[in-house]
């Protein structure tokens, strides 16, 4: 397995793949890989002769410096993962690499980073199109893969992909929840053993709701409030948004449920904040 630290080398990398006629996947991801991020990597190895995957924390789209200083790192069993699904390269920059001094350029995905996230974490996405579209042409991908439990971010990089004629496939790839319910994170490292359990009632929710919301005839309202009453009543857990929305559009819904509803989460669970969704 490659490894390349700086962009020059990766690209370089690129040019010999192509001279081969051969076609590369890419996986980006931030590290501290669990059975989510390998789920994108096999879809990888099943699309492409070359899978590339990047581990780099991307300062430029944390909103909560806290949260960027706490993020967990485990270089060494990430590779060995990675090896073990016989990934050809491995991306591993640095930021001084890849944002030199003078840095200055920046992409905007103007409609559908506006609900959700894009609410509650300003600039978060403005610096996760920039860094995916430096990686793009970075890594020269025919095929990129993003997990629909960043359902959000995953729209938003197809559109900013379809906007700016890359010439790359971008593929949407299922949720990983463990065995409990609980959609796979790197971050769950971070929640105490009473936050972990009860994390769970995340996907509990989301399931009843969209089940209710499919059978009678209640209001979205109603239905929310349905949501918020099946998180445990406690100080250390907060709501950060829980909203339906048009699954293509991401278009925040008011009273109509079209064929395919996103119901999106994001919840406190003392300091770690978790994300979830359902499309249903
Ligand atoms: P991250 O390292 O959190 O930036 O994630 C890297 C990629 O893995 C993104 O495309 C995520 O959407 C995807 N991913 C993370 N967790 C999961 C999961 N539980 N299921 C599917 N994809 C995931």
């Amino acid at each position: 397995m490659k490894i390349f630290k700086t962009a020059q080398l990766q690209q370089q990398f690129a040019k010999s793949v192509k001279k081969n006629a051969q076609t590369i996947a890419f996986v980006p991801t931030m590290g501290f890989l669990h059975d989510g991020h390998l789920s994108l990597v096999k879809l990888a190895r099943q699309k492409a002769d070359v899978v590339v995957v990047s581990i780099f924390v991307n300062p430029k789209q944390f909103n909560n410096p806290n949260d960027l200083e706490t993020y967990p790192v485990d270089l060494k069993a990430d590779l060995q993962k990675l090896k073990q699904e016989n990934v050809d390269a491995v991306f591993l920059p640095t930021a001084k690499n890849l944002y030199p001094k003078n840095y200055q350029t920046y992409v905007d995905v103007e409609e559908l980073t506006k609900p959700l996230c894009g609410l509650t974490r300003p600039g978060h996405f403005k610096g996760v199109t920039t860094i995916v579209l430096k990686l793009l042409n970075i890594v020269q991908p025919d095929f990129a893969i993003f997990g629909k439990k960043d359902y959000q971010q995953f729209k938003v990089i197809e559109r900013m992909c379809l906007d700016l004629n890359m010439p790359v496939k971008i593929i949407g790839a299922p949720l990983k929840r463990t065995p409990q319910g609980l959609a796979m994170s790197s971050r769950h490292v971070r929640l105490t053993a009473e936050h972990r359990q009860q994390a769970v009632c995340l996907y509990t929710a989301l399931k009843g709701v969209s089940e209710k919301a499919r059978q009678a005839s209640l209001s979205l309202s109603a239905l929310k409030k349905n949501f918020l009453k099946q998180l445990p009543q406690s100080e250390s857990i907060k709501i950060d948004y829980v909203e339906f929305l048009d699954s293509q559009t991401l278009q925040p819904l008011r009273t109509y449920l079209p064929k395919k509803t996103l119901l999106a989460v994001a919840c406190f669970f003392g300091e770690v904040r978790l994300i979830d969704n359902i499309v249903f």
